[in-house]
């Protein structure tokens, strides 16, 4: 039985795009089916850790934006803030973080098809995936690939197809969601700047020399202006600043998997599980993931990409677990106060996540 390709990667979002680049510097044969026309925008803080800097450019990738130079941890009274040591990160509109990987995904030969995965069956060789496509008339057409690198996102379809879902436990008043603007101005910081509000997150990070982008971390419903307006660190900023981008949403975002790989099929990225968006290392850790699920692929060992996961998500699950049940309990108020009293404790967090 001869395959259409080695690697069909479901989805064209970043980590689809990067999985799809390190396939092909291994010399595979690679297709990404992706709905969307790029360059795909996404609800998203923005920042990328040094760590996910030194991920892209090893597969020849440099985003173009604005100089992160470390977090900075604020309430209405007091603030804290650290200085990456060794490295920067880079805020960079997800437009523009999906231009600079589509380019070099075309650069090194990845093929791309227009279309929506739903179904796929599994053999000993090969999977069987069924596209919908716009140019199908609604029909469905099927590509056979040795492998399927599953990263289509938060709500991956395919997680649920191989019935690698876990249920979250979380209850429906503690979900939470993410909310993001742009605005044009001249950052004022080159730091991400996290406002602690009394019930929301408030996530600034500058992305370009004439352009911030704000995103709100909270329960569903919650009103963007109105959040955002009430942090007057905030407000004297963005005061009369003009809003470019449509407010964009994603959640619930806490979403658990039974396990990564189901035969020849790997969950990487978001699909793969997510905790919270709070300490912003998302793509840092989906890049990893990438690199190591390939890797496995290389091996012809699947299943070694579990402990791969495991290890390359750890310090991720523990501490944005931890940061976000602290946020939801009595104690939220403490978090900035007990920061700035602390600032090497502090210092030594945001280092361990920015590796
Ligand atoms: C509010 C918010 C703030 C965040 N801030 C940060 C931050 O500052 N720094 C950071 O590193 N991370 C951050 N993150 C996390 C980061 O956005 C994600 O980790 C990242 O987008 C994951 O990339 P991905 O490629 O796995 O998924 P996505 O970017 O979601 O891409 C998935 C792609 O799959 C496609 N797709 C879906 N279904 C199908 C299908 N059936 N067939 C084919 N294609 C399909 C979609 O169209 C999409 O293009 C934030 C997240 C949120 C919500």
């Amino acid at each position: 039985m001869t395959v259409d390709v080695d690697v069909l990667v479901v989805g064209g979002g970043p980590v689809g795009l990067a999985a799809a680049i390190e396939a092909r510097l291994e010399g595979m044969s690679v297709v990404i089916v992706e709905p969307r026309n790029g360059p795909l925008d996404k609800a998203c803080g923005e920042a990328l850790m040094p760590g996910a800097i030194d991920a892209l450019l090893r597969i020849g990738v440099a985003p173009v934006g604005h100089t992160i130079a470390g977090f900075a941890y604020l309430n209405a009274t007091r603030s804290v803030e650290h200085r990456f040591t060794g490295g920067q990160g880079v805020g960079v509109r997800r437009t523009a973080l999906s231009d600079a990987l589509m380019a070099r995904a075309h650069e090194v030969g990845v093929q791309f098809r227009g279309g929506m995965v739903e179904s796929v069956q599994q053999s000993s060789n090969f999977v069987t995936v069924g596209i919908r496509t716009p140019l199908s008339l609604m029909a469905t057409i099927f590509l056979k690939a040795t492998w399927v690198l599953a990263c289509d996102g938060l709500h991956s379809h395919v997680r649920h197809l191989i019935g690698l879902e876990r249920p979250s436990h979380q209850v429906r008043s503690g979900r939470r969601f993410g909310l993001r603007r742009h605005y044009r101005l001249a950052p004022w910081t080159d730091l991400v700047e996290v406002h602690w509000a009394r019930s929301v997150e408030v996530y600034v990070t500058p992305v370009a020399s004439d352009l911030v982008g704000v995103a709100t971390l909270g329960a569903p419903g919650i009103n963007f202006d109105r959040e955002i307006g009430a942090i007057s660190s905030l407000q004297k900023h963005l005061r009369g600043a003009e809003p470019v981008s449509a407010l964009r949403g994603a959640g619930p975002l806490l979403q658990r998997t039974r396990r990564r790989v189901e035969g020849r099929v790997l969950l990487v990225g978001d699909s793969s599980g997510y905790v919270d968006a709070l300490t912003g290392e998302g793509l840092r850790v989906g890049f990893a993931q990438a690199r190591e699920a390939v890797a496995a692929l290389v091996r012809e060992d699947p299943q070694s990409y579990e402990s791969a996961w495991a290890s390359h998500t750890r310090d991720y699950r523990m501490l944005t677990s931890a940061l976000v049940g602290l946020a939801a309990s009595p104690f939220r108020s403490t978090i900035v106060p007990l920061a700035s009293a602390m600032p090497w404790a502090f210092g030594a967090i945001i280092q361990r996540l920015a590796r």
